[in-house]
């Protein structure tokens, strides 16, 4: 998927400001952050979207959940709080096609999510 942009990002091949980097994944600055904390967590293995996650991709996807909350942690909300949102398609907004996790926090948030 040398077109993909998260895999680009994966293989350094765009500089972003890296969060969290191993064998299996990547965490990074989102470019339009919004709130304080605006994370992505992505595998470096391709898949479009949590319809696509292959199986035996569990042990993985809880991996990512779990970094998410260690990346809270480091930044000082996991206590007052943060929101992992993992958009899927076309009807949540999806727009790259690179199985992301989104940690937001460092403000309130709102419910329902627009
Ligand atoms: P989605 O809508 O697909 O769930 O979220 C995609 C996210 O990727 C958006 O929050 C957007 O700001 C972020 N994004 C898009 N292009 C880039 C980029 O080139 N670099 C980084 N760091 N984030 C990006
Ligand atoms: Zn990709």
């Amino acid at each position: 998927m040398s077109d993909c942009l998260f895999c680009r990002i994966a293989k350094k091949e765009i500089p972003d400001k890296v969060v969290f980097d191993d064998a299996k994944m990547l965490a990074f600055e989102d470019i339009r952050p919004q709130a304080p904390v605006h994370v992505l967590i992505i595998p470096k293995a391709h898949f479009a979207s949590l319809n696509e996650a292959p199986e035996g991709a569990e042990t993985l996807l809880g991996e990512m959940l779990f970094r998410a909350r260690e990346i809270a942690r480091e930044r000082g909300i996991g206590a007052s709080g943060y929101r992992v949102v993992l958009n899927t398609a076309r009807d949540s907004g999806q727009e790259v096609l690179h199985i992301h996790f989104h940690l937001l926090g460092g403000r309130r948030m709102t419910w329902p999510p627009g």
